[in-house]
Formats: C-alpha cells, sequence, structure tokens
C-alpha cells in the first residue's frame, strides 16, 4: 500500500489537488472534512454535534474524526493505499492513524506539507464561500479561527512526522497544475525509492 497524507492549513489547496492526486495514483480519498459534511447533510446525531463546532471554526474532537476514520479504513479493504486530506489534526490524531495503519501492517509513506500565506489563505476561502455553500467559508471571523486552530493544534503533526523524515514541505502558490506537477514528482521519487 501507498499512503500519504496531504497536510497544509485551510485553504491551501488539499481538496483541489487530492482530487487530481487520486485520479493518476488511484488512492481512496479520505477527507474528514468531507465526511463530516456527509453527517451534516444526512442529519445524523454525529452530524449536528460536529455543525456547531465546524460553524465556530473549531476542530471537532479526535476521538470523533479518529473513528470516522477506523470506519473508513474497515470500509476499503480492497484500496490500493489512502490519500489523508485534513486528517490528522492534532498530534494525537497522529498517533492514532499510526496505530491504525500498522495494524494493517502498513505506514505513511510521505506528508506533502503545502505552504501558503496567511493572506493568500484568508482570500481563497473568502472566494471559495461565494460559491461553495460552505457556511465556514463566509465569515472572515470564522476563517481566522480556522487558521488560527491550525496554527495552535495542527501546524505541530508536521513536527511529529518530520521525526520520522517524512515531510516534504511544497510551495503551495502557483498555477493548479505546477502545484500538482510537484506534488506528483515528490510522490514518484518516494515511490521508487
Ligand atoms: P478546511 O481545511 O478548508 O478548513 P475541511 O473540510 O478540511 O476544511 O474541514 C472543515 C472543518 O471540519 C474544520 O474547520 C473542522 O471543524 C472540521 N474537521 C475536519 N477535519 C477534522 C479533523 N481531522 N479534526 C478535527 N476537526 C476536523
Amino acid at each position: 500500500m501507498f499512503n500519504l497524507i496531504l497536510f497544509g492549513p485551510p485553504g491551501s489547496g488539499k481538496g483541489t489537488q487530492s482530487e487530481k492526486l487520486i485520479a493518476r495514483y488511484g488512492l481512496k480519498h479520505l477527507s474528514t472534512g468531507d465526511l463530516l459534511r456527509s453527517e451534516i447533510a444526512a442529519q445524523s446525531p454525529l452530524g449536528m454535534a460536529a455543525k456547531s463546532i465546524m460553524d465556530k471554526g473549531q476542530l471537532v474532537p479526535d476521538e470523533v474524526v479518529i473513528e470516522m476514520i477506523n470506519s473508513a479504513l474497515e470500509n476499503n479493504p480492497q484500496a490500493r493505499g489512502f490519500l489523508f486530506d485534513g486528517f490528522p489534526r492534532t498530534t494525537a490524531q497522529a498517533e492514532a492513524l499510526d496505530k491504525l495503519l500498522a495494524q494493517k501492517e502498513t505506514e505513511i509513506a510521505i506528508v506533502l506539507a503545502l505552504q501558503v500565506s496567511k493572506e493568500e489563505l484568508v482570500s481563497r476561502l473568502l472566494n471559495r464561500g461565494k460559491s461553495s455553500g460552505r457556511s465556514d467559508d463566509t465569515n472572515e471571523a470564522v476563517i481566522l479561527s480556522r487558521i488560527e486552530e491550525y496554527e495552535r493544534k495542527t501546524a505541530v503533526v508536521a513536527e511529529y512526522y518530520d521525526k520520522f523524515g517524512k515531510v516534504v514541505r511544497v510551495k503551495g502558490e502557483g498555477t493548479i497544475d505546477e502545484i500538482f506537477d510537484i506534488l506528483s514528482s515528490e510522490i514518484d521519487a518516494k515511490s521508487e525509492a
């Protein structure tokens, strides 16, 4: 299996690049943001509880997202590999993911970390909010809280994977195709190694 994490702040382009990467590499896309939004759409109790947290720009509790990922791994036994998008977002989530993958006798091959300036993030998210229908993208205060949550709780996840030499930092500014080419060559270099 080849498992990768696409890492970066909100608005760094993880969703866009994920779509292209799964198509090229045949990976199963696991986005905790998408999984949570399906729970909200289904009006499940989990979705309702998550919505109020997401609307404030805060992180949903670790145990909730870890359990969602656990089920997704169980439900895709035939996958050639997984692309994790928006997960793990805390060190506790990263440790839990490593354990779940170890139980399947696999691991994270590479963490691709997209680097984008804060000004660019805010402008992209506000712009996405005009058409995405995502309530967390329309309010600048909520966008700033999400970026703050990222800086306080999520940025350290890159340091966690640095200890294992797994992180490759990639500039997330440029055209979609330019960034995709860089990400692809990093994956190719890793999977040939
Ligand atoms: P973005 O990264 O663009 O903000 P996502 O779709 O990844 O968007 O996430 C939207 C919201 O869902 C987050 O602000 C957070 O509230 C919640 N969320 C998603 N993934 C996680 C996670 N792994 N841990 C905690 N909360 C999460």
